[in-house]
């Protein structure tokens, strides 16, 4: 017998295996709203100006293919602290942050995970995420042997955050524990709470002395404005909470396979900072060794350069806007089509992906007879909507919950 006889199967990736069933489908309609992947108005991927400009840069300077170190790029990591605490963060003034480049935000994810498990940081080593969550949440964390919780995040009713069920849950989590929040543009709700609420969430876990990870993947995608969105971030840290961050450049700078992203550890003083650093590096050596190099020369350059840095921000404003206009299109056409449902979460809701609250069966009517896909829990990802298929996706979403 095989060897690998005793493999069985594995079940497809369920957003990565709707991509599969798109391209397989020959109907000159279909529609592929499953990935979260930025498409232009003509529905295909763009690659932006600013990140054209700073490869051709990179090229002239003629940059060697030698190795990072384990940690990455030095520059980029200072940048990219930077970019997600804000210019006057006192822990990145009193260089208390340690901070490592990662695999895009997955690879941050996968860090913390590795850290707090190998450290014990979280009560009964568990960690609580919001229900629903980014799909990869939980076996990135159940991979990295810790034991996953979710916290009450969603109300189906209300079609928005449930504040009270969530400071309920903290209440309850023993003292310690280590809690995933996702920084802004909540996937695949695109439900955040506001800064009011957030600062009760901040006072909750303070005084539960829970753990706060921020998984921040969309910063500047969300609203336009890189520094709105991370309103949330740098009010904890004010706040003194002792913060880890993920980053992912994938969808803000449009470097979804450069896998570049960072994981960031406030600490108590420098010390910590570097001991804290050390090990994140004794993590990171067996796993993989050391980082891509391009895509953190690519953000580097962009980020340091105030003329570059500038024209990026302007183009990561005009993938937010023709999201935010595809939002108000696909609201509009609903109700010109005569639905009677009410569909302003189409417009109240930020970020990436519209929360349709459609059920599963309507789901799979919108695919096998509208040809249009997107993932079981009814998440559209907005950014596959463009003015062309637009009418055809409202008439499709009316005709199936009439
Ligand atoms: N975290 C969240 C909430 C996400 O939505 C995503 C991507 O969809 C990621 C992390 C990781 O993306 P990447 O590994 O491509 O940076």
């Amino acid at each position: 017998a095989s060897t690998w006889a005793e493999v069985p199967m594995g079940p497809a990736d369920p957003i990565l295996g709707l991509t599969e069933m798109y391209n397989k489908d020959t109907d000159p309609r279909k529609v592929s709203l499953g990935v979260g992947a930025y498409r232009g108005e003509d529905g295909k991927p763009w690659v932006l100006p600013s990140v054209r400009a700073a490869e051709k840069k990179i090229l002239e300077d003629g940059v060697n293919k030698e190795y990072l170190g384990i940690s990455g790029l030095p520059s980029f990591v200072d940048l990219s602290l930077r970019f997600g605490y804000g210019d006057n963060s006192a822990p990145l003034k009193e260089g208390r942050i340690a901070g490592v480049q990662t695999l895009s935000g997955t690879g941050a994810c996968r860090l913390v995970g590795e850290f707090f498990n190998r450290f014990g940081i979280s009560a009964q080593n568990a960690i609580y995420m919001p229900n629903p969550t980014w799909g990869n949440h939980i076996p990135i964390f159940r991979d990295a042997g810790m034991e996953v919780k979710q916290y009450t995040y969603f109300d189906r009713d209300i079609v928005g955050v449930n504040v009270e069920g969530m400071i309920k849950d903290m209440k309850d989590a023993p003292d310690g524990s280590a809690f995933l929040l996702h920084a802004c543009a909540h996937n695949p709700t695109g439900s955040d709470p506001t800064m009011d609420q957030w600062r009760e969430i901040s006072d909750v876990m303070k005084t539960k002395k829970h753990v706060p990870f921020f998984d921040c993947a969309y910063q500047g995608f969300a609203s336009g404005d890189a520094e709105k969105d991370a309103g949330a971030i740098r009010l904890f840290v004010d706040e003194g909470h002792q913060v880890l961050l993920g980053q992912s450049f994938a969808k803000n700078f449009g470097l979804y396979g450069e896998r570049v992203g960072a994981l960031s550890v406030v600490c108590a003083d420098k010390d910590e900072a570097a001991r804290v650093e050390s090990q994140l590096k004794l993590l990171i050596r067996p796993m993989y060794s050391n980082p891509p190099a391009n895509g953190a020369r690519i953000v580097q350059t962009i980020l340091s350069d105030p003329a570059l840095e500038k024209q990026w921000r302007e183009e990561c404003k005009s993938m937010a806007d023709r999201i935010i206009r595809m939002r108000d299109l696909l609201k509009s056409n609903l109700e010109k089509e005569g639905s009677s449902r009410d569909w302003s979460h189409v417009t109240d809701q930020i970020g990436m992906f519209c929360y349709s609250g459609i059920t599963e069966d309507q789901v799979l009517e919108m695919r096998e007879k509208h040809h249009v896909y997107m993932t079981k829990d009814g998440r559209i990802s907005m950014a596959g909507v463009t003015k062309e298929n637009v009418s055809y996706l409202a008439a499709a979403l009316h005709e199936v919950t009439k």
